[in-house]
C-alpha cells in the first residue's frame, strides 16, 4: 500500500501571487500552486489535496477556519496515513495549537508548514518546506505514525505545534519552541527525536470536539499602564478569560490598584491565566514578592506555555461547561503535551 497524505490548502504566503495594480501579495488557488510543486510526484504516495475557499491569508483566520480544518481532517480521517495543512505563518501557531485542543485519540500527524517566499519565487522556502511535510506525514515505524501529533514543520524543523510561536517576519527562520525541543529536524536525513514525541496511549476513536468561548482577552502589561486600561478589560461584557502576559517570571506591578482590580475580575468569576512575556522559561508565581499577590487571589500559572497555546487553550475550556473550578484545574494541566509540569 502506498503512502497516502492529504494536504489542505487554507491559503498564506506559500500560494500568494503579487496581485496588478497595487503589488500586494494575495493567496490563488490550490490547481495554480501546485503547477509549482511537480517533484511532489516522485514521492510516489497517493497524495491529493483539498482547497478552502475563499483562501486565506491567515490574519484573517477566525474559530470557523478552525472549525472547518477539523471537519475535513475529521471526513477524510480513515482515508489517509497523515495530513499537510498549508496555511499562513501569521496565525498558523493559534490553528496548530487550537486544533491540538479539539482534537482526540490523534494517531496520524497533521503537519503544519507555509513559506515566507511564495512558492512561485525563485528563491521560495515553500518547496522544501512542503516536501519535507509530506515526508513527515507520510512516515511510519512498525505500522505506526513517527509523530502522531498537530506538529508545524518549518526551515528544517518539526515543532510541537502548540509550543511554537512566530518569531520573525523577514527570515525562513519563522518559527522558534524555546521550551520544548524540535521533534524533527532535516538535514540530509530526517532525524526524528521519537522520546520527545506524544506516545498514542489511548487506542480510542478518533474525535473532534468543536466547542470554544471567544470571550476572552490578552492583557500584556507594560510600565505606565494605567487603571482606567485594566478596568476597562474587566468590565468587558460578558468577559469569561483573561490571559495575562506578565513580565519575567510572572511578575506584575505590586500596587494596590492592581491587585484590587485582578481580584475583582476573579470575584466576577473571570479565569485569570498568568504566563510570562518571555518566549523562553516560566511563570513561578509567589518566586518574587510582585507575583505572591496574583497566587493568593487565585490566578492560574501558565507555567512554560506559548501566548497560543495559552489563548486557544482557555477558550477550548471555557467551551465545554465546566464549572471555574474545573476549567482551573484543567488549565494548570498537561492536556496535549503543551505545558512542562
Ligand atoms: N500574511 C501571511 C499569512 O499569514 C504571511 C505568511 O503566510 O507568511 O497568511
Amino acid at each position: 500500500m502506498k503512502p497516502s497524505v492529504l494536504i489542505i490548502y487554507t491559503g498564506g504566503t506559500i500560494g500568494m501571487v503579487q496581485r496588478p495594480g497595487d503589488g500586494s501579495l494575495a493567496p490563488v488557488n490550490f490547481d495554480e500552486l501546485s503547477k509549482d510543486i511537480p517533484m511532489l510526484n516522485e514521492f510516489g504516495y497517493l497524495i491529493d489535496s483539498i482547497s478552502f475557499n475563499p483562501v486565506l491569508d491567515s490574519s484573517n483566520i477566525t474559530p470557523d477556519i478552525w472549525y472547518e480544518l477539523a471537519r475535513t481532517i475529521e471526513e477524510n480521517y480513515e482515508k489517509y496515513d497523515g495530513f499537510v495543512v498549508l496555511h499562513g505563518t501569521d496565525t498558523m501557531a493559534y490553528t496548530a495549537s487550537a486544533l491540538s485542543f479539539m482534537v482526540e485519540n490523534l494517531d496520524k500527524p497533521v503537519v503544519f508548514t507555509g513559506a515566507q517566499l511564495p512558492i512561485g519565487i525563485l528563491r521560495t522556502d515553500g518547496k522544501e518546506n512542503l516536501i519535507t511535510a509530506v515526508e513527515i506525514a507520510a512516515a511510519k515505524i512498525n505500522g505506526q505514525s513517527k509523530v502522531p501529533e498537530v506538529c508545524i514543520y518549518f526551515n528544517s524543523k518539526l515543532f510541537r505545534g502548540n509550543r511554537t510561536s512566530k518569531i520573525d517576519s523577514q527570515q525562513f527562520r519563522a518559527f522558534d519552541s524555546r521550551n520544548y525541543p524540535e521533534l524533527a529536524k532535516a538535514g540530509v536525513e530526517i532525524t526524528y527525536n521519537l522520546d520527545l514525541v506524544n506516545k498514542t496511549t489511548n487506542k480510542g476513536i478518533f474525535r473532534v470536539n468543536y466547542k470554544f468561548d471567544t470571550n476572552v482577552v490578552i492583557l500584556k502589561l507594560f510600565p505606565g499602564i494605567q487603571p482606567s486600561v485594566v478596568d476597562s478589560i474587566i468590565n468587558i461584557e460578558g468577559l469569561r478569560g483573561i490571559v495575562l502576559e506578565s513580565y519575567g517570571s510572572g511578575n506584575v506591578p505590586n500596587s494596590s490598584w492592581f491587585t484590587d482590580l485582578i481580584e475583582k475580575a476573579v470575584k466576577k468569576g473571570i479565569v485569570v491565566f498568568n504566563i510570562s512575556q518571555c518566549v523562553g522559561g516560566r511563570v513561578q508565581m509567589g518566586m518574587y514578592e510582585t507575583s505572591v499577590n496574583m497566587q493568593k487571589l487565585g490566578v492560574v500559572s501558565g507555567n512554560d506555555m506559548s501566548t497560543e497555546a495559552s489563548l486557544t487553550k482557555l477558550m477550548f475550556l471555557l467551551g465545554q461547561n465546566l464549572s471555574i473550578k474545573e476549567v482551573k484545574k484543567y488549565l494548570g494541566q498537561n492536556l496535549k503535551g503543551e505545558i512542562t509540569l
